[in-house]
């Protein structure tokens, strides 16, 4: 048996689909992206902004 070393191919996931407009950190597919009034939002942005709306 060769264990032959799997290249690790970059998923599709560790590419940012949108920017935090807030923290300016990546937001990944499966993160949650929030669009307020035109500006892009993390989870952890979005929800800090709301908990004072909610
Ligand atoms: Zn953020």
């Amino acid at each position: 048996m060769n264990p032959v070393p799997e290249r690790r191919a970059e998923p599709e996931e560790s590419v940012p689909i949108f920017r935090c407009d807030d923290c300016g950190e990546g937001i990944y597919h499966g993160d949650g992206a929030f669009f307020i009034s035109g500006l892009v939002y993390c989870e952890e942005c979005a929800e800090f902004r709301f908990r004072r709306l909610v």
